[in-house]
């Protein structure tokens, strides 16, 4: 199991739908879940603040 969760409003990602990538400044791993997906919820990452679509 593993235990991620949404970048965007920390979320568990469980479900199919998800996404994950790299930070594009930091490659820090962001992850998303289905709804924040579908709805172009923004990003912040953890590490270096990058605010992203
Ligand atoms: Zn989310
Ligand atoms: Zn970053």
């Amino acid at each position: 199991m593993s235990n991620k969760n949404c970048t965007s409003c920390n979320a568990p990602l469980a479900e199919q739908g998800a996404t994950e990538f790299k930070c594009p400044v930091c490659e820090q791993k962001i992850y998303r879940c289905f709804r924040c997906r579908e709805q172009s919820i923004p990003y912040i990452c953890a590490k270096c603040g990058f605010r992203g679509p």
